[in-house]
């Protein structure tokens, strides 16, 4: 590439960049995850563009504070662009992978260990139920019976 042309994209992207880009919506857009993110420069959570999630800056914001290493942002309704604070709620970040798991194996039909372990301890639970049910009804029948055999031996 000649010195000249390579001086023309220069100028191009000092054009493009920041508010000289016709894109620019104040310093926010989408990523490509669906979240907004924010021009935020000295925010310590900046990415390489300087750009932090907007949900974080409003839940910061909210707290009065930095959120801490460990803590994330989820969004209570699953939609990544409602950053209204009350759909937002500070997690840390081990109890928020476990809420996504569980909503992932839930979406996917498939049970936890919890779950199984709860399934299985209802449908023993039933079982036993059944099965003392269908023992008293045996045991009635059979006293009955023998209840009717003596009475006919009297007679
Ligand atoms: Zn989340």
């Amino acid at each position: 590439m000649g010195t000249k042309q390579k001086e023309h994209l220069e100028k191009l992207n000092a054009k493009q960049k920041g508010k000289n880009n016709r894109n620019w919506r104040g310093g926010k857009y989408i990523n490509g995850n669906g979240y907004i993110m924010v021009k935020s420069p000295n925010h310590p959570r900046a990415n390489l563009g300087g750009y932090v999630f907007e949900h974080i800056l409003i839940m910061e914001k909210h707290l009065g504070r930095f959120l801490k290493e460990n803590e994330v942002t989820h969004h209570l309704n699953g939609i990544r662009n409602d950053n209204r604070i009350e759909n937002l709620v500070v997690m840390t970040k081990t109890n928020h992978a476990s809420l996504h798991r569980k909503e992932y194996l839930k979406k996917k039909g498939i049970l936890s260990e919890e779950e199984k372990k709860k399934k299985n301890r209802i449908r023993a639970k039933n079982y036993y139920q059944r099965n003392k049910e269908q023992k008293l009804e045996y045991s009635k029948k059979h006293y009955q019976k023998k209840k009717g055999e003596k009475e006919n031996r009297k007679l």
